[in-house]
């Protein structure tokens, strides 16, 4: 069983959270150290750890994380000037919280897609 990361308690509303969205299958709140004007983290109600612990049966709320980016987009007036969905894995994905979420970020023109280091 994978061990648990704050984002459960977001989910359960346990702990304080700017959340724009909820539903049965995900839950989306405001990244709380924002790197766009727009930066929402769009996240499975169900623990799943990196994408490399994704299963078949995951696929219906891993689809639904794209609806909603997509619904969450409109509401927040970026969609017509376009957006980012980045979805980090592990270590070398940069990846900090270990319960799989897709970062939406807008409102301004974003950089390169990959910082070279
Ligand atoms: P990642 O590096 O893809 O795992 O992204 C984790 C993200 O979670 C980072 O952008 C953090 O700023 C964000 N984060 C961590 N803790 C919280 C929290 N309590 N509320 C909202 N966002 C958080």
């Amino acid at each position: 069983m994978a061990e648990e990361t704050i984002f459960s308690k977001i989910i359960r509303k346990e702990i304080p959270s700017d959340i724009v969205y909820q539903d049965d299958k995900v839950t989306a709140f405001r990244d709380i150290s924002p790197q766009a004007p727009v930066h929402i983290l769009i996240v499975p109600n169900k623990l799943i750890p990196t994408v490399d612990d994704v299963t078949e049966e995951d696929e219906l709320v891993l689809g639904h994380l794209f609806t909603v980016a997509a619904k969450i987009a409109r509401d927040e007036g970026i969609a017509e000037d376009g957006y980012r969905l980045i979805v980090n894995c592990r270590k070398h994905g940069g990846q900090e919280v270990f319960h799989l979420h897709m970062h939406l970020l807008g409102g301004r023109r974003l950089g390169a897609m990959v910082v070279k280091k």
